[in-house]
Formats: C-alpha cells, structure tokens, sequence
C-alpha cells in the first residue's frame, strides 16, 4: 500500500467499520425517522455538552451551514485568514449567506489575536455590515488552541455581542493532544463543526452541534443546501463506529508526525526545512528546483506527496510507524538522487 501523506482524508473504512455499517438499522431521515441517526445526534450533543446536534454530509457544509444559522444576510463573521471557513469553502457564505467575512490573520500559534478581533468588530454604523459571530478553528494547521484563549475568546464575544463558533473538524486530535474531553475543550463556544472522514476514518460525514434554536434554523438551512439524508444512517453508523474504535489511535498518528519530523530534521539538508510539526501534521518548505522531481521520485517508490514548494505532510490511521520511516528513507534517497543528477548535469557544462 502507498504510504499517502497528502491528507488524513484518504483514510479507507476498515472492514469492521463496513461491516458494522451494514447492520446500522435505517429509516427516512428527511423525514426524522433514521434511528441511527437521530441516536448518533444525541450521543454527540450529549459529548460535546450541547443540546442538539444536526448529521451533514461534509464539514463544509457544517461551516457554511453554521455561518449562515447565527448571521443574516449583510452581516459578518470575523475569521482567520487561512481558516477553512474563509479560504477553502470557495466562498460559501459571502455567495450562498450573503454574509461578508472579515478576515484577520492568524498568529503563529494558530490563534486570533483577541486584540485584533476587537478592532475588527464594526461600530453601529450605516457603512458597515453588522459583526455577529467570531470563527476559531481548532486545531488549526495542527495546532491546537489553548483552552484559556477559548475561553477568553468568549469574553470578548460576550461583551460585544458576537457568536462564537468552532470549526473543530479536528477536534478530537485536539482531544487527544490535550487529554481532556472535547466537551471541555467547546465549553464556551455557540456551535461546533466535527467532521469524520479525516483522521477518524469514515467515508463521510460531519456534525454541527449547537443549541436547539440554532439547530432548528440549521435543519432548514440544510434543506435549502440539499444536505439532507435519507438513509444516511449507514453514514452516521460509520462515524459512532469511529468515535468508539479510532478517537485513541489518533495519539499514534501524532507520534508518527513527530518522528517524521525528527527524521526530516536529522537528513541535515539545506534543501528541505521543517517548519512547523504539530498535532497530525509536518509542513516543511523545499527547494524551488526539488518541486516535482521529489514528488516524482517519492511516488516511485510508494510515497505519495502534494505538490508546491512549503508541503503539508499529514499522518492518519493508514500510515503506520514503519511506514513513517521507510517515507523518511525515500526522502533520503530522493535527496541523494537529485543532487547527484544536478552534479552531473552541472558536469555537462
Ligand atoms: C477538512 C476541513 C473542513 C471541511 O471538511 P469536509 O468534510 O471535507 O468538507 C473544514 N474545516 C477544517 C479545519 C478542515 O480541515
């Protein structure tokens, strides 16, 4: 099997999760009667200590889903300036919400500086779009946000009326991280966006938790969105199959991040820095001239990477501890190769 760095997403179901899919017990979730899932709603609200909780099919849509239940349309939501509900999400709530982001950029440790958030917020004014919800991610890039920024993040959001939502698709790397609960760790926040097709390993599937009243408002916003399932139970039978079998495996994915890290470190090559390593995920910068030959040699031999020259390299449940180190081998190699070829080609000269 390749070993796949791209992404967490390219997890497989294993057999036992297919195999416990199969006898999920099924009804017509549209209209409320998929057992699995409205059981599967109320195990994860009850989690994250929330009142409701509302299956989507993406995480994506939970964001946008999220967005548009706490803003109306000309109004806006402070968020980072490479958060996935900003920058990956082709623009969902400005196009479908009518609701303007205000972008900000992330400090180093994957937070918004609550300073600069303050600023942000509009004053009441006819020229402004009306600010209304703050989005944190966690973990964000990896890293996972300290629980007493949450909590002052809060503050703020209390004392200027703001919302507050979590994009937490990784919350339960967080979870781990921290070794506190991921109820704890949403304690303050209005609304949670959980996704389960990355490192938890399901084919699909997300939630957004929440309170009743804003889950009322996100169970027409999914119709309107086309994200509602019918036997989807099958899906939701997935993800509480993960949520009691692959939550602890997270720990090994972020052991293994860390030893790829150590080991792309140790290969002492200017060529190749490591730039950060937290949680699950490794970025490491490469030479402009190694961009495509390394991902072409590293394929060759098993290793699968994404393109560009600063890579993000994320562990998961299909990348075990020998694989982590025949990937470091294969950079090795790579590395060697490459700078043999480009002797030899300055030979030519
Ligand atoms: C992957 C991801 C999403 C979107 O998840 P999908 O289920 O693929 O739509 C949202 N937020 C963050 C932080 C993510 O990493």
């Amino acid at each position: 099997m390749a070993i796949d760095l791209r992404s967490d997403t390219m997890t497989q179901p294993t057999p036992e999760m297919k195999q416990f899919m199969c006898q999920a017990v099924l009804g017509d979730d549209v209209w409320g009667e998929d057992p699995t899932i409205l059981a599967f709603q109320e195990e994860v609200a009850k989690l994250l200590g929330k009142e409701a909780a509302l299956f989507l099919p993406t995480a994506t849509q939970s964001n946008l889903i999220a967005i548009m239940s706490h803003c109306q349309r000309g109004e806006e939501y402070i968020v980072g300036n490479e958060a996935h509900c900003y920058r990956w999400e082709a623009g969902g709530a400005a196009v479908l919400g009518s609701v303007q982001p205000q972008p900000i950029s992330f400090e180093a440790d994957g937070t918004l500086d609550l300073q600069k958030v303050a600023g942000a917020i509009k004053p009441d004014d006819p020229h402004f779009a009306i600010s209304r919800l703050l989005c944190i991610e966690n973990t964000q890039g990896g890293k996972v946000l300290p629980l007493d920024y949450i909590k002052e993040a809060r503050v703020l959001c209390n004392k200027n009326e703001l919302k507050l939502h979590m994009d937490g698709a990784r919350l339960f790397n967080a979870s781990v991280f921290l070794k506190t609960s991921v109820g704890k760790i949403a304690e303050h926040v209005d609304s949670v966006t959980l996704c389960f097709s990355k490192g938890l390993g399901c084919p699909a599937g997300a939630m957004l938790v929440a309170d009743r009243e804003l889950i009322k408002r996100a169970l027409r916003w999914r119709k309107i969105l086309g994200g509602a399932f019918r036997q989807g139970g099958i899906l939701a039978a997935a993800a509480q199959y993960a949520l009691a079998h692959h939550v602890e495996g997270l720990d090994e994915d972020h052991k293994n991040a860390t030893l790829l890290a150590e080991g792309l470190r140790s290969l002492e090559d200017p060529r190749i820095r490591v730039t950060n390593s937290a949680t699950n995920m490794v970025f490491i910068e490469i030479e402009p001239s190694l961009n495509g030959p390394l991902q072409s040699f590293a394929k060759e031999h098993g290793l699968l990477l994404s393109m560009g020259t600063e890579l993000r390299l994320v562990t998961h449940r299909d990348v075990n501890r020998q694989m982590i180190e025949r990937a470091i081998t294969i950079f090795q190699k790579s590395l060697s190769q490459t700078l043999a070829a480009s002797s030899s080609e300055k030979g030519l000269y």
